[in-house]
């Protein structure tokens, strides 16, 4: 999601702050948004040996290490099938490909995601159908979602934003009863849970990222697609080779989005810290809660909600208030880093004017677009810079102590 891990480079040591948290930085964060260097310290010698090995083996395109991992993230999100490729992005259009959507096709989805969501469906040929999501929990809304169907409908795309399942039971329902494919973008919640049950396992498809600043993040691009349908991973591992099922012949056109063996090297040495980083940004959630009740802040800012039947891996810790702009300016200013996932939902992007939209017409997500604001909530993060954060927020209200 925030393509923005480059903004870790203005980091300044967490010793030279620690002491003072709430000096003032002018406008410099005083820790980052995301340190993946943090992550990487301790399990460099796992990652470098991992690394090496696939440079001593040379097997540098799919092979074993590919396999293995791919088959590891099938056990661990619990599908049949999981098809490595190069990047989240190709993971939902090779899921669209693979499901036979193109032109004259219509797929329902989230306008309050990140671009390839959508722009996927539109690189196919097909049209987005955007409705809008339940404020609670910025996820697709599925009684929208099952009156925009037509005769056109191939598809729905439910995104589980932040590390949240989307309501699925009322999609697969939808879906069932109208005989749609249902392409889980599950880019941003990896371990995440519905009903007990990990997202990506139960729609045709389950479409991964691991993009580095997802909870499962490689050393640069990668991606995945899970299904249980055997056929639709066959198709899947040809897609992925050009459309090639034997070398040089070609049954039908597909691409090159393979995952990278190094990638995938690496990808299994962070999957067996998976659960532990979890556990890390949930425990981090509930420090905010606390430390904001403890602030008195909760009557100005609307924290994450979890429903009772979901396990959030909190991707993204996203509060909402309607002075949002005026509060993330403040925090700057402090030296406090924070994020805007996202400010602009895509009905409103230039590059899908052409499907007619206006503003007003999603009033959810476009106040959600107003009014969001992710901080750092990465496994890493010290309790210190929680605190420091919180309390730059309490001064904003005036609430400090
Ligand atoms: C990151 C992300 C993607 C795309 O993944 P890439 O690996 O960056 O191509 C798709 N959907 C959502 C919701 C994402 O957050």
């Amino acid at each position: 999601m925030s393509h923005s891990t480059t903004r870790q480079n203005d980091r300044v040591p967490a010793n030279e702050i620690l002491g003072t948290p709430h000096a003032p930085s002018n406008g410099k964060p005083s820790f980052p948004f995301l340190d993946l260097k943090a992550q990487y310290a301790p399990i460099k010698d796992e990652i470098m040996a991992a690394l090496a090995r696939v440079m001593e083996s040379q097997q540098l395109i799919l092979g074993p290490d590919v396999q293995a991992f791919e088959e590891e993230v099938a056990t661990y999100v619990g599908t049949r099938s999981a098809v490595g490729c190069a990047s989240g992005s190709d993971a939902l259009l090779l899921a669209l490909l693979a499901a036979g959507i193109g032109p004259g096709d219509e797929v329902i989805t989230t306008p309050f995601t990140f671009v390839a969501t959508a722009g996927s469906v539109a690189r196919v040929g097909a049209k987005p159908v955007f409705v809008d999501i339940q404020p609670e929990t910025f996820n697709i809304d599925p009684g929208l979602a099952a009156r925009a169907v037509s005769n056109r409908t191939r598809a729905i795309i439910p995104v589980h934003l932040f590390g949240l399942a989307a309501d699925l039971d009322p999609i697969l329902k939808t879906a069932e009863d109208y005989k749609l494919a249902v392409i889980e973008d599950a880019a941003q919640a990896i371990g995440a849970r519905y009903n007990g049950i990990s997202v990506g396992s139960q729609g045709t498809f389950g479409c991964f990222s691991f993009f580095p600043s997802k909870n499962l993040g490689g050393a640069g691009d990668g991606g995945l697609v899970t299904t249980n349908d055997p056929l639709l991973a066959e198709r899947l591992r040809i897609l992925r080779v050009h459309g090639s099922q034997r070398k040089y012949y070609y049954e039908s056109l597909g691409t090159n989005s393979r995952l990278d063996t190094l990638q995938a090297a690496v990808l299994r040495v962070k999957l067996a810290h998976l659960d532990e980083w979890t556990r890390a940004r949930q425990q981090n959630s509930e420090r905010y809660r606390a430390l904001f009740t403890e602030h008195g802040l909760e009557s100005y800012l609307k924290l994450p909600s979890t429903p009772a039947n979901c396990f959030h891996v909190f991707n993204q810790f996203v509060i909402r208030c309607s002075e949002r702009d005026r509060l993330k300016e403040f925090l700057r200013q402090q030296g406090m880093p924070s994020e805007i996932y996202y400010p602009m939902p895509l009905h409103l992007q230039p590059a899908f004017a052409y499907l007619g939209y206006q503003a007003g017409q999603l009033p959810h997500a476009e106040a959600a677009s107003r009014e969001v604001l992710a901080l750092p909530v990465y496994p890493e993060l010290k309790r210190e810079h929680q605190l420091a954060l919180v309390r730059a927020i309490a001064k904003f209200y005036g609430t400090g102590n």
